[in-house]
């Protein structure tokens, strides 16, 4: 599937400091790359809402790493999915009375629309679900032949129907090992987003679904030796990182309230069709952004849209300015007034770095936005060293006109935002 256009993306001299990234677990940083070449997944959207600032938040962190380890001179392969059908989808078109795939493609055009806007470097490989059935479908046979997947009747239908296909997480011994959570929260995760722990037949509560069987009314795909159906959730996240990625891959990255169970899930399945223990170095999670107090959420409509602010005329430099002011780990509350603290920022930016006039050396901050985004993708400390030049550009004693010309290039190489 093809992503959006990406933006030109400034040169700059020298060279970055290699990204250390918090690890969830044990919380120390720890190198975001090892060798000469990065491999990211991002999991996708499930288009049937255009694009919120939870979402862009998130894929700006992403962003914001992918530039870093440009910065670096590392080989860059990103890889991101889009789970253009699932449970979600189809509730909203029977909400609606739409068809779901006229949801998903025109949901799918606004979020590349916003993620262009934004200037966010479009991931090498972008794969969405409906045309991926004939790899996802390979996967799980081959998790049935490897004993990690069995059949589970799905009551009342014909004998034609071969039955539901789930995962055996008892044959994962790793299972848990990412979210590192209790039983009890994991089961109580599980049903609240998108399980069914009480579902008859399974061998455990939290095996969760890779192949669901056609359902009268449901779009479904040919699944060869699995009956005609639709992939699962988790599934698809393994296939794509497996399939379009070296492994084991150096940072899978989500929300993180893709944590559990949807990262455990993928990463379980990951490691029966990779044999590998550990499929993905490190795990990024980006916090959540509420709106009127609570988590911002296509289940509780509490949504600010991008598209709905460009349409209101927001500069889409100060939005993403705005929403890099916050560190990715960072929970915090969209109030609005974000957005003219970044507008007047934005125009101080401009009036000093974006001027033609000599302004003063600029070296000390290129290195300090580049250490502040070594350290854990700290754009909080980015921003402030920006400020910092900005503030005392006029008292400079050094004067040399590239010098401001080097610094406009690092904030749009480094932080993407363009100052002329
Ligand atoms: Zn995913």
């Amino acid at each position: 599937m093809h992503s959006w256009t990406g933006p030109t993306v400034s040169v700059i001299p020298g060279t970055g400091e290699v990204p250390l990234i918090k690890d969830d677990i044990s919380g120390e940083l720890r190198p975001s790359v090892v060798g000469e070449q990065a491999n990211l997944y991002v999991c996708g959207i499930t288009p049937y809402d255009s694009t919120h600032l939870g979402h862009a938040f998130s894929y700006l962190a992403f962003d914001l790493l992918v530039r870093a380890w440009r910065d670096l001179g590392v080989t860059v392969r990103y890889a991101q999915g889009l789970t253009d059908i699932d449970d979600p989808l189809l509730e909203r078109a029977r909400a609606t009375g739409r068809d779901w795939s006229k949801i998903a493609s025109s949901q799918t055009a606004l979020y590349k629309s916003d993620m262009a806007a934004l200037r966010v470097i479009p991931p090498d490989s972008y794969r969405g679900v409906v045309e991926s059935v004939p790899q996802i479908v390979t996967a799980v046979e081959r998790m049935i032949d490897v004993g990690q997947a069995y059949r589970v009747p799905v009551p009342g239908s014909s004998a034609a129907n071969l039955g539901d296909i789930c995962a055996d997480l008892a044959a994962d011994p790793d299972f848990g090992s990412l979210s590192a959570l209790s039983r009890e929260a994991q089961d109580r995760l599980f049903a609240e987003r998108g399980g069914d722990p009480d579902r008859p037949g399974k061998r455990h509560r939290l095996d969760p679904l890779l192949w669901r069987a056609a359902r009268p009314g449901d779009p479904s795909w040919d699944g060869r030796t699995l009956g005609r159906g639709r992939p699962g959730w988790h599934i698809e996240c393994a296939v794509f990182a497996s399939n379009e990625l070296e492994q084991p891959i150096d940072v899978l990255g989500g929300g993180k309230d893709l944590i559990f169970p949807h990262h455990e899930m993928s990463v379980s399945h990951s490691r029966a069709l990779t044999g590998l223990e550990q499929p993905a170095r490190l795990t990024m999670h980006t916090g959540m952004v509420h709106y009127d107090g609570q988590k911002m959420s296509k289940s509780l409509g509490n949504l600010v849209f991008v598209s709905d602010l460009l349409d209101r005329g927001v500069n889409p430099a100060a939005l993403r300015l705005a929403l890099i002011s916050h560190h990715y780990r960072e929970d915090w509350e969209w109030r609005g007034r974000e957005l003219a603290l970044a507008e007047a920022r934005l125009s101080r930016w401009r009036e000093v770095i974006g001027s033609v006039k000599p302004q003063g050396p600029s070296a000390e901050a290129i290195t300090q936005i580049r250490s502040a985004l070594a350290n854990d993708l700290d754009t909080v400390a980015a921003v402030a060293a920006v400020d910092e030049w900005v503030r005392a550009a006029p008292l400079a004693r050094e004067r040399s006109p590239y010098a401001a010309a080097d610094l406009r290039r690092a904030i749009d190489a480094l932080l993407g935002i363009k100052l002329y």
